[in-house]
C-alpha cells in the first residue's frame, strides 16, 4: 500500500538547508524528497508528480526561476503548488518569482515553523485533499494524519481506495466529478483502470458509510458528488 502522505519535493543545493527542511517537513507529517539541481527536479516531477515543490532560486545548473517557467509552461504541471526558497530578499526578485507563477516566496534565513505554515496555507488553497486538517461532512470525520475515518465517533474499517475517494469528495464538497475525473484525481494519471471501477468503489464506500451513504450522490449521466443538501 502506498503512503497517503503528501509528497514535497525540495530542490536545493545546500545540504544543511536540505537537512533542516526535510526534518521539519517530515516531523509535520509530509513525505519529502530532495534533489540538488533543476535537471533532477524536472526528472522527478515528470516521473512522480509531488504535491508541492520547494524551489531554491540559485541552483548549480540553472536558476530556479527557469525551472519555474518550464513547469508553468507545461499544462500538466501548471497548477502544481510551488514555493520559492531563496536568499534573495530584493523586492523585484520577489515580484519576478510571483510573476513566473510561484505560489509563495520564503526568504532565507527562515524559521522552519514559518515554512511549514506557508506550505499548509498554499496546500489548503491549491489542493485541499492534501491538507492535514480533519475533513468533515454530516457524521463523517476523516483525519488525514492518522488516516482514520470516524462515523459518529466510531472508527470504521475502510479500504485504501475508498479512503482516498472519500478524502477527495470531502475536500471538494458540492461539486460533481465525472468518473474519468475521479480516476485522474484519486488514482492518478499513470494508473490504467476502467471507469466502471469507480462505480465499484463508490458502492463500497457507501456501504461503509452506513446511514451517511446518502451524502455521496449519483448525478445521472455525469458522475458523483458529495453533498449535504
Ligand atoms: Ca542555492
Amino acid at each position: 500500500m502506498s503512503s497517503d502522505k503528501a509528497t514535497i519535493l525540495i530542490v536545493e543545493d545546500e545540504p544543511a538547508i536540505v537537512e533542516l527542511v526535510s526534518f521539519t517537513l517530515r516531523s509535520a507529517g509530509w513525505e519529502t524528497f530532495a534533489v540538488s539541481n533543476t535537471a533532477d527536479a524536472w526528472a522527478f516531477i515528470t516521473r512522480r508528480m509531488p504535491q508541492l515543490v520547494l524551489l531554491d532560486w540559485m541552483l548549480p545548473d540553472q536558476s530556479g526561476l527557469r525551472l519555474l517557467s518550464r513547469i508553468r509552461g507545461d499544462r500538466q504541471f501548471s497548477s502544481l503548488p510551488i514555493i520559492m526558497l531563496t536568499a534573495k530578499s530584493m523586492e523585484e526578485d520577489k515580484i519576478a518569482g510571483l510573476e513566473h507563477g510561484a505560489d509563495d516566496y520564503v526568504t532565507k534565513p527562515f524559521s522552519p515553523r514559518e515554512l511549514a505554515a506557508r506550505i499548509k496555507t498554499v496546500m489548503r488553497r491549491k489542493a485541499p485533499e492534501h491538507g492535514q486538517g480533519v475533513l468533515t461532512a454530516g457524521d463523517i470525520q476523516l483525519d488525514p494524519i492518522s488516516c482514520t475515518v470516524m462515523l459518529q465517533n466510531d472508527r470504521i474499517d475502510i479500504g485504501h481506495a475508498e479512503y482516498k475517494l472519500l478524502k477527495f469528495f470531502l475536500a471538494h464538497p458540492e461539486r460533481v466529478f465525472s468518473r474519468s475525473q475521479l480516476l485522474d484525481k484519486v488514482w492518478g494519471d499513470h494508473v490504467v483502470i476502467e471507469e466502471r471501477t469507480v462505480d465499484v468503489h463508490v458502492l463500497r464506500l457507501r456501504k461503509v458509510l452506513k446511514h451517511s451513504e446518502s451524502l455521496i450522490k449519483t448525478v445521472r449521466s455525469v458522475g458523483y458528488m458529495l453533498s449535504e443538501k
